[in-house]
């Protein structure tokens, strides 16, 4: 069995402050690191740190930074065989500043991320086919991924679509049929419902509104507050397990890394979800967005200690 992950690549150039700037102000900082990110390149590293095979599908363009990506995702032996080298576009960026307590100021420039639609889909078609789980993010277009989607769910495979960043006009009907489970943190629930949760209840039952809308698993994270889950089968609230956060960028990623890799493994909902809010957990404890994610060894000792 395998995961899969559809979606957006990037190099992060991340500035390290005592506090987030203000508008017009520059502001001397400590640190930068230079490094792998999209939310679709996270995901996949974060699954196969965990130890499970992970085809990426997804566009660089042909510069330094393509390479520098692909190069990083290799050293993760992330498969690559599906990633396309867009002549016509430059590979995705985000300037990322991180403040006080690890609150962080994101920019993003799509680039080749962009340029991916449906035949990204068509030529990954096999390995498609042949994954338990698929992950999306939104920071590619939606059609390519429906398409990834369908391709998965005609085969039995799972889909999880993390709504990332938060969309800007409602989903079209297709999209809540062509996905299993769909996992926003407070804000990308505002954006899908209306109003953001804040407490455990609201999270609980923020997801039950998003299975009325036809979703048929849905996952509210509230951060550092734990996450709530609803499903036909199953319902609850994982609250959260006690780290010293220093970098929140990337946590929801290496949630859904974990979720993917819990449920590849053929573990059992509740149990996944558990698994993935100590894997986001885990990832504020260190700087970085692939580099936070933690390892199935970390992880365990984790659930074990809690
Ligand atoms: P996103 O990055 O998508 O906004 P969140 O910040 O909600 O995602 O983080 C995803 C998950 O990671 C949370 O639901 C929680 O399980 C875990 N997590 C995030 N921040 C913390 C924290 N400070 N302490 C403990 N767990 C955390």
């Amino acid at each position: 069995m395998s995961v899969a992950v559809f979606g957006s690549v990037n190099m992060d150039v991340i500035a390290y402050l005592d506090r987030l700037p203000k508008p017009g102000e520059t502001l001397h900082g400590s640190s930068y690191k230079m490094g792998l990110g999209g939310k679709g390149a996270n995901q996949a590293v974060a699954a196969r740190k965990l130890g499970n095979e992970v085809t990426f599908i997804g566009r660089t363009g042909a510069d330094s930074f393509g390479d520098a990506a692909r190069a990083e995702l290799a050293s993760y032996d992330v498969d690559l065989a599906r990633i396309r080298r867009d002549q016509a576009s430059a590979t995705g960026i985000a300037i990322i500043k991180v403040g006080e307590g690890g609150q962080n100021m994101i920019s993003v420039i799509a680039g080749a991320n962009a340029a991916v639609d449906g035949r990204d889909a068509e030529d990954a078609k096999g390995d498609l086919a042949r994954c338990r789980v698929l992950l999306l993010q939104l920071e590619v277009p939606l059609a390519g991924a429906l398409a990834a989607a369908r391709i998965v769910r005609a085969q039995g495979g799972t889909v999880i679509l993390d709504p990332a960043p938060a969309p800007k006009e409602p989903f079209p009907a297709e999209v809540a049929a062509a996905v299993d489970i769909i996992t926003p943190n407070e804000s990308e629930t505002a954006g899908l419902l209306g109003w953001q949760p804040a407490t455990p209840q609201d999270a609980l039952r923020a997801a039950r509104e998003l299975r009325d809308k036809g979703f048929r698993t849905a996952l509210v994270k509230l951060g550092a507050k734990g996450v709530a889950f609803s499903s036909p089968e199953a319902e609850g609230f994982v609250p959260p397990f006690k780290v010293t956060a220093i970098d929140t960028v990337a946590a929801g990623d290496s949630f859904n890394g974990g979720l993917a890799s819990a449920l590849d493994d053929g573990k059992p909902l509740a149990e996944a979800v558990r698994f993935a809010a100590a894997c986001g957990a885990l990832s504020t404890t260190r700087k970085g967005a692939s580099a936070a994610a933690p390892t199935r060894a970390e992880v365990e000792a984790l659930l074990r200690k809690a």
